[in-house]
This record gives structure tokens, C-alpha cells and sequence, in this order.
């Protein structure tokens, strides 16, 4: 797994080039005269809670997933009525072993580019990366609309477009929990979620065609870290409005239950505070500010000082502490310099590294190559973060050397360190309940959690005519209060993103790589006598992670004359040597050859230098 490259700046314009996996749909439309301008449109606010229900026009609502319902990452999602998109998240997502070489993975937003007059702005939900990480892609390329979302997102947001120099482009508005914002034809509540991130929230969203409540990574936390529990006031007058449609995440929808409150979990991580002999390393992602405020807590509690380590784990402390969401007392974080003339049991270390990315702190003080900190024998190491799928032999192979060095290692198997942000089961049953929906839609999650997702609200009386399991690129359309489900209305598919290239990587090139680590590659390089058609002297043969040259000669030997009767068999016409040609016998005749002698499939690549 690639180490996230969050410092990457890409060139000025980036080449979003598409892979099309499904069938290509999108509809032009052409811009209506006389619209009024976006600055014109937005944040007219303080119409008071109290909105009129729209009198029901004809036209339809489309809502459409571009990523998230068939996956847990890159999600967005677009609302279009009439001559308005209203854009909820755009996040990436980590790529899988299928995908050799590729960092992340962003939706495919063509449909957007060619639609991008009718986009009235870009609402965020909360600042994980699989809602923001996708901005500094996608932004420039849909002409850069405006953004509204939650302080804290907000700075995140801020932060994430200035590592890619593109800050000031795009307007990013802070929103009053409690505002009314109009773009176009949406109106947009908002309503306090909790996860495991402050200033999470979800949407209420009035259009003609019906009413919308979007609430995507979210869980009830009735002892929240920063005291601010979920709206449920709020969601229960929605509910009392009346709702079509609850979009709501599905990520926990297998899990029995109700979440862990995070308060929960500060009384493990003070017992782990309280126990620990020497030093506390603390591993756990960036963004989760509550958990970290816990570990400030615990910290001053028992006289600890903190060191933290790691790039994007210092700026989130940052932009936390500035917006006055993180308390830190004074002189609680120290530099690591510092740490060392202190006792073992007076040192807290925070770090990123939680998904055991190679490059990030944590992964570095297990390997020993961390600038200031080594870890050692009586050292107690906390991973409080559940590996993501796809990152647990990395977190496995952080976690063996880290007790090889002698640290005892605590993670989410020995110790319920990592409280999942997201609703469990009877947590999901009751926001269904609150909202009362007509139709209800699972999303955020796997095809498989989406089902587990629809089974619970079946179970709670909605239809299964009403609800609706899409994949990307699929529709629901809402006319007048009613809804019906669309497949493939536009055309989605995944964007590789591999250093500074955005899908420039397709699947040919994910092809030969995964065919070069599988079986390697075989280069023969062919002299061609340009007038007799004939090989001038012997070919060479080059190979890599196929066969160890010095052990094979035999087989070199066989091939090099398999290379000599391809190329010079009688139909290719001295005159006229047609390469391209040669080169494609090569490759499948030699190819064929060494799959007989050998079971495996190399990536040929034949060379020809004429002479
Ligand atoms: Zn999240």
C-alpha cells in the first residue's frame, strides 16, 4: 500500500481521462437564458426554519450517486433539478491489491464538466478524506464552485486545496449549523451528526419534487467528546414535515447493537494511560480530533507531556486548536528533543501511522529510521484505528516489528480501542424511525452492507417497491412526492490517481503491471537486416522477476532460436519488412513457447533495431 502523498502539486492542468466501465449516457443540456449568477444565488439565508412547503412542481429530481453505494470511500453524490446541481461530498478512495501502483481512486466526474453551468455549489458533510480528498481534482475541473460546509471541514478543506496551490479559486463559505441556505432550486437545513470527527453533519433538502435527509457517516452519541449529541430534534420535525426519501450510511448495517459512545472509550484509553509503565506511542488518523483531545485529556491527567509526530497529524492539531475544538492546556506538547530528558513514564507520543502507511511515523520509529524517536523495551504502542480493508498486512507487518523492539502493542483486537464512527444497528432503525420516510436508500458501503441496510428498514415497515440499493451511476427520480428507481443514467467508472498523474493510469497500464508482478517481463531485443529480412547476429534476450538468466541458458538458448525461426520465416517478404508485424509474432510465438516450458506468462516485449 502507497503511502498517502498528500504534499503532491500537480501541474496546472490535470488530464481527467476516464475508464468507462458501464455504458455511456450523459445528456447535454443547454444552459437556460437569463439565469441568474451562482453569487447571486447562494446564502440567502434566514428564511427561519419554518419553510413553506413548496407547492409541487413537474419536473423530476434526479439523485444520483457517482461514488459510495458500491464502495466505502470516494463518496459524492449529485441532486439535479431542472437547471440546478446541488453536489453533496467529493471524496477518494484507497485502492485495492487489483491495482498495483495506484494511490487513490476519485469518481469519474465527466457528466459534471459537461454540465458544470447548472452546478450551484459543493456541500461537505464532514473532513474525512473519502468526502474532501477528491476536491483539489475535482474543483478546477467543474469550474471551481462554491463550497459550503462546517467550520472544521471548512479549514481541512482550506488546507487540502493549498497543498495543491489551488486555494482562492473556489469560494469556501462557513455554514451556521442552523441557516437555511438556498442554491437554486434547493433549500438546505443542516443538522448536527455525530462521528468521529467534530462538525459532522446531515441535510435536510427541500426541492419541488420532494424532500430529501441525507445523513452519511454518522452514528448517536448521547456523551459526546466535545458535548455537542446529534439533533435529534431536528430530525424528528423533518420527520413530522414529512420525508420521500432518507439517504442514511451503511457502513455498520451488519453490526448488531448500538455504537460505543466515544466517552466509552476514554475510559480505555485512561486505563491504558493509567497501566502503561514506559512510554505511550499513539497511533490514530489525523483527523480524528475527539480521540485526540481524549489522549490530551488522559495526558494531563497523569502527568504526561505529548509529542506529536507527523505531518498531517500536527496540522490537524493545528487547525483544531485554532478553531478553539481541541483543548490543550499550555506547555502540554513538547518537541521530541525535549521528551528525551524526561522519564519514560512522563512521555506521550501521538502519531499518524494507523493504517501502517509506509512512510508515516509510526511505520518509520517501527523500522528504526525515525529521525527522533526510537522505540524500545517497555514502550506501550496504541493503534486506535481499525485497519481499513486492504491495509492490514501493512498494520500486521508495523505491529511485529514494534514487538520485536520489545513494545507491547495494544489494537482494536485486544483492546476495544477503536470506536467505530458510524451507526450501528439499532441506532440505524431509530433514525428511520425519527424520519418516517416514503422511500429510503442505503448508502455509504458495500453492495453487501447496503442489502444488510434495506433488510433493517423492511423489517421496520418501508415497502420494498420503496427501497431503492443503486449502483454508481444509477438514479433515483422523484417527481411530485413519488420515486422510482433508474439504472446507469450516466456513465461513471473509477480515476487512478498515481503521483501526479490523474487517470493517465487505465486498466491496460493496471494490466502489464499486474502481469509484470506476476510473472515478470521477458525483453528480446532483435538486429534486423533492413534489405534481407534476417536477424544480423544473435537476439538478446533481457528478463526481470521472470527467470534468474544464469540458471536458464538452456532455456535462453531454445528461445533465442524460437526468436530466429519467427523472424525469419518465409512469410515475411525481404523487401518490405513489416515490424509491427514481427513484433506481434514475437510476442504471442514467444510468449506461447514460454508458457510450454514454463507455466508462466511474462509481459513480452519485443525490440527491434533495424540495421
Ligand atoms: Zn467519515
Amino acid at each position: 500500500m502507497p503511502a498517502p502523498r498528500l504534499g503532491i502539486s500537480p501541474n496546472a492542468e490535470l488530464v481527467l481521462s476516464m475508464i468507462t466501465k458501464r455504458q455511456q449516457r450523459p445528456q447535454r443540456r443547454k444552459a437556460e437564458p437569463g439565469q441568474s449568477d451562482t453569487a447571486a444565488l447562494v446564502q440567502r439565508m434566514d428564511r427561519g426554519l419554518s419553510i413553506q412547503h413548496p407547492h409541487t412542481g413537474a419536473s423530476t429530481l434526479r439523485v444520483i450517486p457517482l461514488g459510495g453505494v458500491e464502495e466505502v470511500g470516494e463518496n459524492m453524490t449529485i441532486f439535479e433539478y431542472e437547471n440546478d446541481i446541488l453536489i453533496v461530498d467529493m471524496g477518494f478512495a484507497f485502492p485495492d491489491e487489483n491495482m498495483p501502483g495506484v494511490d487513490y481512486i476519485i469518481p469519474d466526474t465527466k457528466y459534471l464538466q459537461e454540465n458544470k453551468h447548472k452546478i450551484r455549489g459543493v456541500v461537505i458533510t464532514h473532513g474525512h478524506l473519502d468526502h474532501i480528498g477528491a476536491v483539489p481534482y475535482i474543483l478546477p475541473k467543474i469550474g471551481d464552485p462554491p463550497v459550503f460546509t462546517m467550520p472544521l471541514t471548512a479549514a481541512f478543506v482550506e488546507r487540502r486545496l493549498e497543498e495543491f496551490h489551488l486555494l482562492g479559486r473556489s469560494q469556501i463559505h462557513r455554514l451556521d449549523i442552523d441557516q437555511v441556505l438556498n442554491l437554486g432550486t434547493f433549500s438546505l437545513r443542516f443538522f448536527r451528526l455525530n462521528h468521529n470527527i467534530p462538525d459532522s453533519m446531515g441535510l435536510s433538502i427541500r426541492t419541488p419534487a420532494g424532500h430529501i435527509i441525507y445523513a452519511t457517516d454518522w452514528k448517536f452519541d448521547h456523551t459526546p467528546v466535545d458535548n455537542k449529541p446529534s439533533e435529534f430534534h431536528k430530525i424528528a420535525t423533518y420527520g413530522g414535515e414529512g420525508v420521500t426519501l432518507l439517504m442514511s450510511d451503511s457502513t455498520n448495517a451488519e453490526v448488531p447493537g448500538y455504537s460505543l459512545s466515544e466517552k466509552d472509550l476514554g475510559e480505555t484509553i485512561d486505563r491504558v494511560f493509567r497501566d502503561a509503565q514506559g512510554r505511550i506511542v499513539f497511533a490514530t488518523f489525523s483527523t480524528l480530533i475527539n480521540r485526540i483531545q481524549q489522549v490530551f485529556n488522559s495526558a494531563t491527567k497523569y502527568d504526561r507531556k505529548v509529542v506529536v509526530t507527523g505531518r498531517s497529524i500536527v496540522a490537524s492539531v493545528e487547525i483544531a486548536f485554532s478553531l478553539g475544538i481541541l483543548k490543550i492546556p499550555p506547555k502540554l506538547i513538547i518537541r521530541a528533543e525535549a521528551a528525551r530528558r524526561l522519564p519514560d513514564n512522563k512521555v506521550v507520543i501521538l502519531s499518524t501511522g494507523s493504517q501502517g502507511e509506509e512512510s508515516a511515523s509510526l511505520a518509520r520509529m517501527a523500522r528504526g529510521e525515525h529521525k527522533t524517536i526510537t522505540i524500545k523495551a517497555g514502550d506501550t504502542v496504541v493503534i486506535s484505528a481499525s485497519p481499513i480493508p486492504g491495509n492490514e498486512a501493512a498494520v500486521g507487518s508495523v505491529m511485529n516489528n514494534m514487538t520485536r523492539l520489545g513494545a507491547r502493542v495494544i489494537y482494536n483486537k485486544n483492546l476495544d480501542i477503536h470506536s467505530s464512527g458510524h451507526a450501528k444497528q439499532e441506532d440505524l432503525k431509530m433514525m428511520i424511525s425519527l424520519v418516517k420516510p416514503k422511500y429510503f436508500m442505503p448508502i455509504h458501503g458495500e453492495h453487501h452492507m447496503l442489502v444488510a441496510h434495506a433488510e433493517l428498514a423492511h423489517n421496520l415497515g418501508v415497502p420494498d417497491a420503496n427501497i431503492f440499493i443503486l449502483d454508481n451511476g444509477d438514479a433515483v427520480v422523484l417527481r411530485e412526492g413519488t420515486a422510482k428507481k433508474m439504472e446507469h443514467v450516466i456513465k461513471t467508472g473509477l480515476v487512478f490517481i498515481d503521483g501526479l498523474g490523474v487517470g493517465d493510469v487505465g486498466e491496460v497500464v493496471l494490466r502489464d503491471r499486474k502481469v509484470m508482478a506476476e510473472d515478470g517481463m521477458f525483453v528480446v531485443i532483435m538486429q534486423i537486416d533492413r534489405k534481407t529480412g534476417k536477424l544480423a547476429n544473435q537476439p538478446d534476450i533481457i528478463s526481470r522477476g521472470f527467470v534468474y538468466m544464469k540458471e536458464s541458458e538452456d532455456l535462453l538458448r531454445e528461445v533465442k532460436h524460437e526468436v530466429r525461426k519467427v523472424v525469419e520465416t518465409k512469410s515475411n517478404k525481404p523487401q518490405e519488412p513489416n515490424w509491427a508485424y514481427i513484433r506481434s509474432r514475437v510476442r504471442d510465438q514467444i510468449g506461447e513457447f514460454l508458457f510450454q516450458r514454463t507455466e508462466r506468462r511474462p509481459l513480452i516485449l519485443p525490440v527491434i533495431i533495424e540495421v
